[in-house]
Formats: C-alpha cells, sequence, structure tokens
C-alpha cells in the first residue's frame, strides 16, 4: 500500500500501535501528539530505523487552528492525506452528580470535536481523490455504556453516529468512514484504573485477559487496507469477548 496517514494521538499507546501498523504497510505516517514530544520521537524513530517514512507533528486536536495548521503542515512535508485515524482521547471519570462542566467540555472536546474537525479537514483531498479512510477509535462505552463514564460514553457514542452519518455523505465519492470499538486494552489509560480493578474486569472477558494495543492496530490496518474496499459505516467491537 502506499499513501499518506495521519494518526492522532500516536505518541503512545494504541496510536503508536497504529503508526507502526501502517508503516509497515507502505504508508508515510504523521504520528500526532499533544505533550509526549519524546514518545512521539520514539514512534517516528522507529518506523525510520525499520526503512519507513515518518514525522511527528504536535497540536492538540480539539483545538481548530492547531488541526489546521496540522494537516497543511501535512500536506507539505509527506503529502496530503489518504487515511485518517481518529483516535487521540482521553478519560475523565466521575458520577455526573460530581461532574463539572470543564470536565465534560475537555473530554467531549478531546474526543469528539477532534473528530469533526480533522475528518473535515481529511475529506477535502480525499473528495478530489475520490477516495480515502476515515477510521475512528470509538469504545465499548459508548456502545453500552459504565458507570461513571458518562462524559467518555457520550463522546465514543457519538462517534458511532458520526461515523454513519459521513459514511453516508461521502460513500459516492468512494470514501469509507468507520470505527473501531475497544475493549480493555492494556495502555497508560486501562494502567490508570489500578490492578483491582483490572482484575475484576478480567473476569468479564471471555478470553480472560486485558488487549494489546497491536490487537487494535491489525483492525485499523484492515480497515485502510483494499481488502475491506466495501466496508463502510460499521462500528467493529475489539473486546476480547466482553460481557458476551
Ligand atoms: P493513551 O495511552 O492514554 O494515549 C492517548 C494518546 O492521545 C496520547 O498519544 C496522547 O498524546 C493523545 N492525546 C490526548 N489528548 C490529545 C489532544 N488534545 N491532542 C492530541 N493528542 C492527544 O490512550 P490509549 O489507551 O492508547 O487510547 C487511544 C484511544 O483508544 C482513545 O481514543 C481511547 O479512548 C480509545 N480506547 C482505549 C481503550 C483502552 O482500553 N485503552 C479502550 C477503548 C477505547 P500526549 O501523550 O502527547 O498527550
Amino acid at each position: 500500500m502506499s499513501g499518506v496517514a495521519l494518526v492522532t494521538g500516536a505518541s503512545r499507546g494504541i496510536g503508536a500501535a497504529v503508526a507502526g501498523a501502517l508503516a509497515a504497510d507502505g504508508f508515510a505516517v504523521a504520528v500526532n501528539y499533544a505533550r509526549s514530544v519524546e514518545g512521539a520521537k520514539r514512534v517516528v524513530d522507529d518506523i525510520v530505523s525499520g526503512g519507513g517514512t515518518a514525522i511527528p507533528i504536535q497540536a492538540d486536536v480539539s483545538d481548530a487552528d492547531q488541526v489546521a495548521d496540522m494537516f497543511a503542515t501535512v500536506a507539505g512535508e509527506i503529502g496530503a492525506v489518504s487515511v485518517l485515524v481518529n483516535n487521540a482521547g482521553i478519560t475523565d471519570d466521575g458520577l455526573l452528580l460530581r461532574m463539572g462542566v470543564d470536565q465534560w467540555d475537555r473530554v467531549i472536546a478531546t474526543n469528539l470535536r477532534s473528530v469533526y474537525l480533522c475528518t473535515k479537514a481529511a475529506l477535502k483531498p480525499m473528495i478530489r481523490a475520490r477516495a480515502g479512510r476515515i477510521i475512528s477509535i470509538s469504545s465499548v462505552s459508548g456502545v453500552s455504556g459504565n458507570p461513571g463514564h458518562s462524559n467518555y460514553a457520550a463522546s465514543k457514542a457519538g462517534i458511532i453516529g458520526f461515523t454513519q452519518s459521513i459514511a453516508k455523505e461521502v460513500g459516492s465519492r468512494g470514501i469509507t468512514v468507520n470505527a473501531i470499538a475497544p475493549g480493555f486494552i492494556a495502555t497508560d489509560m486501562t494502567d490508570a484504573l489500578g490492578d483491582t480493578v483490572a482484575e475484576g474486569v478480567i473476569q468479564q472477558i471471555s478470553l480472560g485477559r486485558l488487549g494489546r494495543p497491536e490487537e487494535v492496530a491489525s483492525v485499523v490496518r484492515y480497515l485502510a487496507s483494499d481488502g475491506a474496499s466495501y466496508i463502510t459505516g460499521q462500528t467493529l467491537v475489539v473486546d476480547g469477548g466482553l460481557a458476551l
């Protein structure tokens, strides 16, 4: 495969694995990050030392101006984006009655406004090219909810509705738009839950373990490949059989 992939939040965790997987498939990869400059550099160095092409690109994806600058820089340095992976995300959990407006807004802006901003920016050249792939990382929380997750679950359910709508808007232009809903994947995000919560979660997972970032990355890789050319508007659940 060839083309340019932009992966948001690719300095660590799932995004870093996605960047590596797409580079292995021949994509030039823009590795976006907000603060983890060292992490982004490591991801880029790994790709380049393996013979691939990658650049780090700093931008807060919830900020419209920074997103516009990011797409302009990426287009200038490695070309127009043909695969966008909306991966950047945060949690800030709390029961609704204790959830502040800032806590609500920050999660929605980082997880959902970012998807609107980046997808809109990516689509213009894709529509001209009559080809492209948009892949967004939702969550099982967005499919069935979780206590303490109302802000996060709303943002991730929003991604699913957004994905279906944009798939209908741009299908006639040869662009596919899909989402992935991971369950519990071992990253910094789930580390924050602590061992006791993780043990309780593992008991509910049919495969009896947390997922690995590479196990989400391989699904992104598939959705970006020619083999997935007739799949659009879908949300693929990657959760090891959580609570089947
Ligand atoms: P993670 O290890 O916490 O990494 C989050 C990434 O997002 C980092 O690269 C971070 O960059 C970036 N980021 C955060 N805010 C950003 C912003 N405003 N602008 C640009 N980048 C930003 O998370 P993860 O577990 O890999 O999760 C990746 C995605 O999968 C998220 O959308 C998450 O909701 C989703 N997900 C994860 C799980 C799981 O179990 N881990 C399950 C379901 C869904 P900096 O370090 O530079 O801030």
